[in-house]
């Protein structure tokens, strides 16, 4: 009988409640080729699979459900949020699911994709020009002012509102721990807001009594490496990186919950994220977004540094299907210098 026969089976569950019901509970998938090669176990949380198709569904349903526990909105108000797009897919489903408008202010740098889904959503989406968080023009100011000229509305303000970091210590941790019978040697992942670091991180530290390490994955051009890795006294940015929705220039809120429990950092070249990217799609099968991909490449990093047997657990966070107009394009990949990094026998993907 197939595998899938027999989950059929076996499964006692009925339903869930929606949308919302829908978020989280995610395989954990252990990614058979790289671990065998490297003799440890990589596993990989399949956050893509959440109902928006991202981690960040877990973040979205956090930070409304805390704003309607604490009062701060009403059936029919408005949630407005600044997002470079996962967040934002998140919030407007949430937002369709529970009567809310939702109203997105992100950089203009985005991809076509992203913004399309958002308003196929109903949401209502503001591009913004791309300027850094000290500019007031900032995607994240532009989206707090508006929500504050509103009545019965909220600025669900991933970065610093910490329901995000507790959206995934509830939920995220607690899966994980589960899933790996709680022998869990390392997890790592890179951070956008910090909020799935931080949380998942805070719990499995000390779930386990310490001995999980957490460590950080970056793209080029964050501050974080350096930050971490010189003990939080030197903010350095170098670079720049083509891969969306990570990647940092502060230390968040969420971030700060848990910074100084981080054990390190890696930085990922955006080369060895892309060959990682065609890699997991010819080995397992499996299409993922860029920041998967370069979590894939930091976890396997962890994993030879924490030696042959040890399990390192990593975040899947969402599929290509919102960058393959990029990611598999021979022309885009060409024009960032990275077509060349695909191994031979894996350039047949790059079909756009
Ligand atoms: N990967 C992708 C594709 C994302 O959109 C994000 C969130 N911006 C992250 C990773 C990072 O997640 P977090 O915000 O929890 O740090």
């Amino acid at each position: 009988m197939s595998s899938l026969r027999i989950a059929r089976c076996f499964s006692t569950a009925t339903h869930v409640n929606g949308f919302n019901g829908a978020v989280g509970n995610t395989p954990l998938i252990y990614l058979k080729s790289l671990s065998e090669r490297i003799g440890s176990r990589i596993l990989g949380k399949a956050e893509f699979q959440n109902p928006g198709g991202s981690v960040k569904d877990r973040a979205a349903l956090g930070l409304v459900e805390d704003a309607e526990e604490q009062g701060l909105i009403k059936p029919g108000g408005t949630v407005v949020e600044g997002t470079a797009g996962n967040t934002g897919i998140g919030l407007a489903h949430v937002c369709r699911a529970k009567g809310y408008k939702c109203v997105i202010y992100m950089p203009n740098t985005q991809s076509q994709e992203k913004i399309d889904l958002l308003r196929m959503l109903g949401a209502d989406v503001r591009p913004v020009p791309a300027v850094a968080f000290e500019n007031p023009q900032n995607y994240n100011h532009q989206a707090r002012e508006y929500a504050e000229s509103l009545t019965n509305a909220i600025w669900t303000n991933q970065f610093d509102n910490t329901a995000n970091a507790k959206a995934h210590y509830r939920t995220t941790g607690p899966e994980i721990w589960e899933q790996t019978q709680g022998k869990v040697d390392g997890f790592i992942c890179a951070t956008g807001t910090g909020g799935t670091l931080a949380g998942t991180g805070k719990f499995l530290r000390e779930k386990s009594g310490g001995k999980t390490q957490i460590w950080l994955a970056d793209p080029p051009g964050s501050v974080l490496t350096s930050y971490i890795n010189s003990g939080g006294k030197l903010i350095e940015r170098s670079g720049s990186s083509i891969t969306e929705g990570i990647g940092q220039g502060r230390v968040t809120d969420n971030l700060a919950t848990f910074v100084n429990d981080v054990s390190g950092a890696f930085t990922v070249p955006d080369t060895d994220s892309i060959a990682m990217l065609y890699e997991l799609l010819e080995s397992e099968g499996i299409y993922l977004g860029a920041s998967s991909a370069l979590n894939v490449v930091a976890a396997v990093e962890l994993a030879k540094k924490l030696g042959k047997g040890s399990t390192v657990v990593t975040i899947l966070c969402d599929g290509a299907y919102r960058y393959q107009s990029r990611l598999f394009s021979k022309k885009w990949l060409e024009s960032k210098g990275l077509y060349e990094s695909i191994p031979p026998h894996l350039k047949k993907y790059a079909v756009l």
